[in-house]
C-alpha cells in the first residue's frame, strides 16, 4: 500500500492510498485501502491518517478513522498512531507477531507521526523544502 497525506498552503488536508492488496488473497477480497476510515481517513478540521499492512486488522479497529478521532480529542499524530496500534496488539488472542500494520498521520498544524507493529516501516516527510526518510518506531521490540 502507498498512503499519502498532504497539506496545501492554505492548510487544506488531502489524502490518497493505493494498494495491490495482499499476495494470494481470496478472489473478491476488498481490504482496508478502499474503505474510507479503514486504510485512509481525512477530516479537514483535524488531520489525516493512512494505513498499510494486514487490512483485516486495520478494518477491525477502523484504524485511520480512530487515529483522526484521537487527534480530535487532543492526541498528537504520534500518540494517536501508537494508540491505534495498541488497540490491535492488545486484543485478546491477537496474532500480531504474524502480521504487520503501520500507520502515518498528520494534523492540521502539520505535525506528523507514524507507528508500526514491527520494524522496517519507513515513511517520507516533505516539509519546508526538505525531504526526510524516517524509520518508524514500532511496538514489537
Ligand atoms: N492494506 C493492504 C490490504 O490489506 C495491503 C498492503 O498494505 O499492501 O489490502
Amino acid at each position: 500500500t502507498i498512503g499519502m497525506l498532504a497539506i496545501d498552503k492554505k492548510g487544506n488536508i488531502s489524502g490518497a492510498c493505493t494498494t495491490s492488496g495482499l499476495a494470494y488473497k481470496m478472489a473478491g477480497r476488498v481490504g482496508d485501502s478502499p474503505i474510507i476510515g479503514g486504510g485512509l481517513f481525512v477530516d479537514n478540521e483535524i488531520g489525516g491518517a493512512a494505513a498499510t499492512g494486514l487490512g483485516e486488522e486495520v478494518l477491525k479497529t477502523v484504524g485511520s478513522f480512530l487515529i483522526v478521532e484521537l487527534m480530535r480529542q487532543g492526541k498528537s499524530p504520534q500518540e494517536a498512531c501508537e494508540e491505534a496500534i495498541a488497540r490491535i496488539v492488545s486484543k485478546p488472542n491477537s496474532n500480531y507477531k504474524n502480521f504487520q500494520v503501520g500507520y502515518i498521520a498528520v494534523n492540521k498544524q502539520g505535525e506528523t507521526g507514524a507507528y508500526a507493529i514491527h520494524e522496517w516501516f519507513s515513511y517520507n516527510v516533505y516539509q519546508n523544502k526538505e525531504n526526510k526518510n524516517i524509520k518508524s518506531d514500532f511496538y514489537n521490540k
